[in-house]
């Protein structure tokens, strides 16, 4: 189920989410400054879980759409595609990005904060005591048997921004879209409404800023194995990657 469309992106627009004003400081998470240290430091040979991991949540949050619309009409009007697209590219300066897009459910700003400003919600706590009672040559299975999340895209991230525009449903009828914005030297998150407005239409947007250690995965033959390796059986949706020509 995977299209071959021309790169065609607007580095603009990844510019300004790094200028984006309005933006309100969380206080120090320690847990996340915790978690990322380990899967920083001991989880290097694996990184490559962080696709399958954001590719399961896009897959999710396209589920969890679905659920939604049986019983909320306002939620999924009309025939809308449901998918998951991915983009892997250097920009002119050679600094490598993966973008990974859905029409799910998507995230208002403060499920934004819930969900991945704080490891409260996400499978990464347990993920993290284990972790922690375990000598690093068990972290390998811990990541198949529990999965790292959200957090696993600091393996070969420097800074992650978020996008993400709720679902309209009856309860929230006009969602606003926000960034949720992150590096990972700091152990403080931002989040701000998206100066560019809801683009979307609806869903997440996910853009990893590479780390120059990680510019294999721009290679788009990388991606496109990793994606039929671990998630091409498991997507219940379509999965389309933008490869240039
Ligand atoms: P888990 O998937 O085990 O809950 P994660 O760290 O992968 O843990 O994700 C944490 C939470 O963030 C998810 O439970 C979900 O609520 C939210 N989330 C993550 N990615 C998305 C997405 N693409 N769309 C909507 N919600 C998301
Ligand atoms: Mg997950």
């Amino acid at each position: 189920m995977r299209l071959f469309r021309p790169l065609l992106l607007s580095l603009t627009v990844l510019a300004s989410h790094v200028f984006a004003q309005e933006s309100a400081e969380v206080p120090k998470q320690n847990d996340v400054a915790r978690l990322r240290k380990i899967v920083i430091n001991s989880l290097y040979s694996h990184r490559d879980v962080f696709l399958r991991e954001l590719i399961s949540n896009a897959n999710d949050a396209l589920e969890k759409l679905r659920l939604t619309s049986l019983t909320d009409k306002e939620v999924l009007s009309g025939a809308e595609d449901l998918n998951i697209t991915i983009k892997a590219f250097k920009d002119q300066d050679g600094h490598g990005r993966i973008i990974i897009r859905d029409t799910g459910i998507g995230m208002t700003p403060e499920e934004l904060t819930a969900n991945l400003g704080t490891l409260a919600k996400s499978g990464t706590s347990e993920f993290l005591a284990r972790a922690e009672s375990t000598d690093t040559t068990g972290t390998g299975n811990l990541i198949g048997a529990f999965g790292l999340g959200f957090y696993s895209s600091f393996l070969v991230a420097d800074h992650v921004y978020v996008s993400s525009l709720a679902a309209k449903s009856s309860q929230n009828p006009s969602p606003t879209q926000y960034v949720f914005s992150s590096g990972a030297d700091e152990s403080s998150f931002e989040i701000y409404p998206d100066p560019h407005g809801n683009t979307l239409g609806r869903g997440t947007e996910i853009i990893l800023v590479l780390k120059d250690d990680a510019l294999e995965y721009t290679d788009q033959h990388k991606v496109s194995d990793l994606i039929d390796k671990h998630s091409s059986f498991s997507s219940a949706f379509p999965i389309y990657l933008y490869t240039e020509r």
